[in-house]
């Protein structure tokens, strides 16, 4: 979404996704987020837990080192892989996944005021199983896309938090940018990216798929990455 269409939208005070700007109509208007960048956030939510344990499985003797795959072509292979430092920022105590308990306890305190329940804010708070703070945001992003006004701040820090897990345990190559356009007219520009080999692309931000038989009309209209 572009800086004009953000304009436009305000110009017009047709209310609009927080996050993306798009215009949102009948019963919609009271969210803070459209429906897209709920389902985007759900399906980030989704994949965090399963990445946590694939991150800590790196950690372990003999693991493979973070991002030795996809760090290859920019170092050259006589480059050391990257030290585990990269996934030990994202899970160890204070790291990035700690976003997701601080979005928790906001949420409960929100939801709950009265039932103050022992909040955990220490540095240990990452004794609360990932599991059960995923499920927790996943049960209750319905109500903050309609009722949290910073719900564009967590779903930003959630799909980033997305973003460095998967750059690490599934290393993609960047493709270009994406030709795919909104109802409105204006194209996503997200970057595209593919895990090589794979026979389909697909959009992180706006999910449209390219499958195989698709993927040469792609490659004719896809602007290389910076
Ligand atoms: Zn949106
Ligand atoms: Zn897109």
């Amino acid at each position: 979404m572009t800086a004009s269409d953000a304009e436009l939208s305000a110009l017009s005070a047709q209310p609009a996704c927080i996050r993306c700007a798009h215009a949102l109509h009948g019963a919609d208007v009271i969210r803070y987020l459209c429906r897209v960048c709920e389902s985007r956030t759900q399906a980030h939510l989704a994949d965090l837990p399963d990445l946590y344990v694939q991150l800590h499985e790196m950690l372990e003797p003999g693991a493979p080192r973070a991002g030795s795959a996809s760090r290859g072509t920019r170092h050259g292979a006589a480059s050391p892989a990257p030290c585990n430092l990269e996934v030990l920022n994202l899970v160890a105590p204070g790291g990035r996944y700690s976003v997701l308990w601080s979005w928790t306890a906001d949420w409960r305190d929100l939801l709950d005021p009265d039932t103050q329940q022992p909040r955990n804010t220490g540095r240990n708070r990452c004794n609360t199983p990932i599991s059960r703070a995923v499920t927790f945001l996943r049960d209750k992003l319905s109500w903050a896309v309609e009722k949290h006004p910073a719900v564009d701040d967590f779903a930003a820090e959630v799909q980033r938090l997305w973003q460095e897990a998967t750059a690490i345990t599934n290393p993609r190559i960047r493709l270009g940018y994406c030709p795919a356009t909104h109802d409105d007219g204006t194209a996503c520009g997200a970057v595209l990216r593919a895990t090589p080999g794979a026979t389909a692309v697909s959009c992180d931000w706006c999910n449209t798929t390219w499958s195989e038989r698709h993927l040469i009309r792609l490659a004719q209209v896809l602007q290389p990455a910076a």
